[in-house]
């Protein structure tokens, strides 16, 4: 997709693209009810982008309205699962065709690498909407094993109306996680978008109208958490939640979900994921170009941020040698160009916190390898460099917390017992890597790492097949991704039937 694309000509296409920056509510752009808007910039300039529709609790009461009337006439909930996928399949057709355009909206609002974005986030956006369109006119519901008199239906049905509250570091995939299983089987959906990255999802909704998603079915609400997501989250009429956030956020929507209609909640939160690299590795370069990739991809602005490096004794020198060898050649810079590997932070606040988290690791007395400040001062954005330390020990603040930026901790380990206990000594639980060359060592310690993904030999998520999500304060309520998402988005009716 990148291959003909230059700085220049990615620029001349930022330059004339139009935004669409009003709610999208029953099918049509909308003002927000109290005409409030709110700025959303280029983090990489600092630039003003646009104004946006600053949506709170009238605007989602108006959004709610919509998805349930949506849900309620069986527009979309009762057409046929082929059906569904017709139209589902249409819309991912036009997101192909103005890939280019959303993989820009995404650079300019996030800071993210272009090529990234055209390689990565759109294609898999694509890629998320065709999988659970094609999975839904697949899937059987179940008898169950009753004798000659009764009949017992088990079968599954919608929610209802869903609210998506996503972040802003993949802000189209993390969107379309949620959309992709929800739409396919039935519901009607409030997607509310990160104020920091807006106008994906926006242009998103405008693609499914025109793909002949029936209207209310898709209502986007963009705003701040504590007004349009707070709306979102205490109300009575949305019958579930889908949040990818942090987890400080996520504790809240469970308590909302306490305080209003128990409305069903699923989180996919934050991680501090170990690389735990045993001795027996012959081929280390492929280690670093993983392990590499594992901390700084997306700026390490990434809830599977692999930013925890566990590393043989044995092994530790060679390997951290090649792994700032290789970020050495990470780019950072223009979002827009090609070439960049490294963008922006999200904002200033964000990149002052991953500064801060640094200052901290060198004050506890880990050892900065590389990096270590804030770079790319002239462009007006929030540049900061790529940064690894040695000599981290896991009670560190840099060991524990999660940074969301480009840092990589290196803890050494000298037995394999003591690597899994500091790999899981953590909160969090979200993904895991692991690099050996015994397959023995490799089944049993892929077992042992308290994390929702393990990979090994490799930094992977799986992919859309298979089931995302997290161990202990990573996740609750349910996995994205894979047929096991769909579970999520629909409940389960028995059907008794006396027979006669
Ligand atoms: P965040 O928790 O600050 O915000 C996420 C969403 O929640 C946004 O839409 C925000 O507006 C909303 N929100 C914020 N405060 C709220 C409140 N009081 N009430 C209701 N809604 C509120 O997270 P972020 O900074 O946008 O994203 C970074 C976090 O997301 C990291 O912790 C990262 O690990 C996590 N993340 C997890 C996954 C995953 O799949 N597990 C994927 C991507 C990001």
């Amino acid at each position: 997709m990148t291959k003909d694309l230059t700085a220049d000509s990615i620029q001349a296409i930022a330059g004339g693209l139009t935004y669409r920056t009003e709610a999208f509510i029953g099918g049509q752009f909308v003002g927000s009810a109290s005409g409030e808007v709110f700025a959303t910039e280029n983090p990489a300039t600092g630039q003003r982008l646009a104004q946006i529709a600053a949506c709170d609790q009238e605007d989602v009461d108006r959004a709610v309205a919509s998805a349930r009337a949506a849900f309620e006439s069986g527009v979309w909930a009762s057409q046929s699962p082929s059906d569904r996928k017709a139209t589902l399949l249409k819309f991912a057709d036009l997101i192909e065709g103005n890939a280019t355009e959303l993989a820009v909206l995404d650079a300019l609002e996030a800071g993210k690498p272009i090529t990234d974005c055209l390689e990565i986030d759109i294609p898999e956006t694509i890629g998320c909407i065709r999988w659970h369109a094609e999975a839904v006119d697949k899937l059987y519901d179940q008898v169950s094993p009753t004798g000659p008199e009764h009949l017992g239906l088990i079968v599954r049905e919608p929610i209802g109306v869903v609210g998506a509250v996503v972040p802003w570091n993949f802000p189209a995939l993390m969107a379309v996680w949620k959309l992709g299983p929800a739409l396919a089987s039935g519901n009607s959906v409030l997607l509310k978008p990160a104020e920091q990255t807006s106008l994906s999802a926006l242009r998103l909704a405008e693609l499914a109208a025109e793909a002949g998603l029936p209207d209310g079915v898709l209502n986007v609400v963009p705003g701040f958490g504590e007004t349009a997501g707070a709306a979102i989250g205490r109300h009575m009429d949305v019958d579930m939640v889908a949040f990818t956030g942090s987890t400080e956020v996520g504790r809240y929507f469970l308590q909302y979900a306490a305080e209003s209609n128990l409305k069903r909640i699923t989180l996919e939160c934050g991680g501090k994921s170990p690389q735990v690299v045993m001795a027996d590795v012959a081929d280390l370069d492929s280690v670093a170009e993983n392990a590499v990739n594992a901390a700084f991809w997306n700026m390490g602005e990434n809830c599977s941020c692999g930013s925890r490096l566990i590393v043989h004794r044995d092994v530790r020198d060679a390997l951290l040698e090649k792994i700032v060898a290789q970020t050495r050649a990470w780019t950072v810079g223009d979002p827009l160009d090609p070439a960049t590997k490294i963008g922006s932070m999200i904002e200033r606040p964000h990149m002052e916190k991953v500064l801060s988290h640094i200052r901290a690791g060198q004050s506890e007395g880990a050892k900065v390898v590389l990096g270590g400040n804030q770079t790319c001062q002239d462009s007006g954005g929030y540049f900061v460099e790529a940064t690894i330390f040695d000599d981290v020990n896991n009670d560190m603040s840099i060991a524990r917390e999660e940074i969301f930026g480009p840092v990589l901790s290196t803890i050494t380990f000298d037995d394999v017992d003591d690597a899994i206990r500091i790999a899981n000594d953590t909160s969090y639980g979200l993904a895991a890597s692991l690099y050996t060359d015994n397959v023995h060592t490799a089944h049993r310690v892929a077992r042992q790492l308290k994390a929702g993904n393990v990979s090994v030999n490799c930094y992977s998520e799986g992919d859309m097949s298979t089931p995302f999500g997290g161990y202990k304060e990573s996740g609750f309520g349910g996995r994205d991704n894979g047929i096991h998402a769909h579970d999520q988005y629909t409940e389960t009716k028995t059907i008794w039937m006396q027979l006669r």
